[in-house]
C-alpha cells in the first residue's frame, strides 16, 4: 500500500459545515448500520489502522445518506450519534454539510458520487481485506464485480468520481492497493456480498 493510499493517519480532506449537533434519529436503519459495523469489525473487514478502523459504511437517506464518523472504531456498540447524516455534498467548494457532532468519513465523497450514479444503491460499504486484494482475480471470474484500474491517492475528488464511474452497474469494486466497496438495495445485501467476498478470498488462500 503507497503512502497516499493509507487511509491511517490521513486526515479527511473536505471542510464539514454543521447544520446540526446531532444527526435525525433513525433507530431501526442506525441500529442495523451498527451491526453491520460489528461484523465488519469482528469478520477482519475493517481492520484497526493507526487506532481507527480502515473502512466506512452507508445507507442513503431521503435528505443525503448516514455514514460513520472519520478516524472511529467500527463497532456493534457505536452510538447512533457517533453516526453523521451528509445532507449536501458541495463539490466547488469541497465541502459537506451534515447533520451530527462528527466528522464523516474521509472516504465520504465517495459514497456520494455512488448514490448519485446509482439510484438503486440503498447501502454502500467499503472495507480493508488484503486477502480479498491478493485474490482479485479470482474473485472477478466468479463474482460481478469490477476491479479499479490502478491504486491512486485516496480521499480526493477525483479517487471518487473514478471510482464510482468504474463501479458502473456493479454490485462490488475491488480498488487496487486499497480495498473494496459493495453497494446493495439494503445494508443486507451490501454487507452480504462483503462477507461472501471475503470468504471466498479466504476459501482461495487455504488451497
Ligand atoms: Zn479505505
Amino acid at each position: 500500500m503507497t503512502h497516499d493510499n493509507a487511509e491511517c493517519g490521513i486526515r479527511h480532506r473536505f471542510q464539514v459545515q454543521h447544520r446540526d449537533h446531532v444527526p435525525a434519529a433513525r433507530p431501526q436503519e442506525m441500529a442495523l448500520l451498527a451491526r453491520w459495523c460489528g461484523s465488519f469489525d469482528a469478520e477482519g473487514l475493517a481492520p484497526v489502522e493507526g487506532g481507527a478502523s480502515a473502512g466506512n459504511l452507508s445507507f442513503r437517506t431521503p435528505a443525503g445518506f448516514v455514514i460513520t464518523p472519520t478516524r472511529s472504531r467500527l463497532k456493534s456498540a457505536i452510538a447512533w450519534t457517533d453516526f453523521v447524516e451528509v445532507v449536501r455534498a458541495d463539490r466547488q467548494e469541497f465541502r459537506l454539510h451534515v447533520l451530527g457532532a462528527g466528522t464523516p468519513s474521509s472516504d465520504a465523497f465517495l459514497h456520494e458520487r455512488i448514490y448519485a450514479l446509482r439510484t438503486d444503491a440503498e447501502a454502500v460499504f467499503h472495507g480493508h481485506d488484503g486477502l480479498m486484494l491478493q485474490w482479485a482475480d479470482a474473485l472477478a471470474q466468479e463474482f460481478p464485480l469490477k476491479l479499479t484500474r490502478e491504486s491512486r491517492a485516496f480521499g480526493t475528488l477525483a479517487d471518487a468520481a473514478e471510482t464510482a464511474e468504474e463501479l458502473g452497474s456493479a454490485a462490488a469494486i475491488i480498488r487496487r492497493g486499497h480495498g473494496f466497496v459493495t453497494v446493495g438495495r439494503n445494508m443486507d445485501a451490501a454487507g452480504s456480498l462483503a462477507l461472501a467476498l471475503h470468504r471466498r478470498a479466504v476459501e482461495l488462500a487455504a488451497r
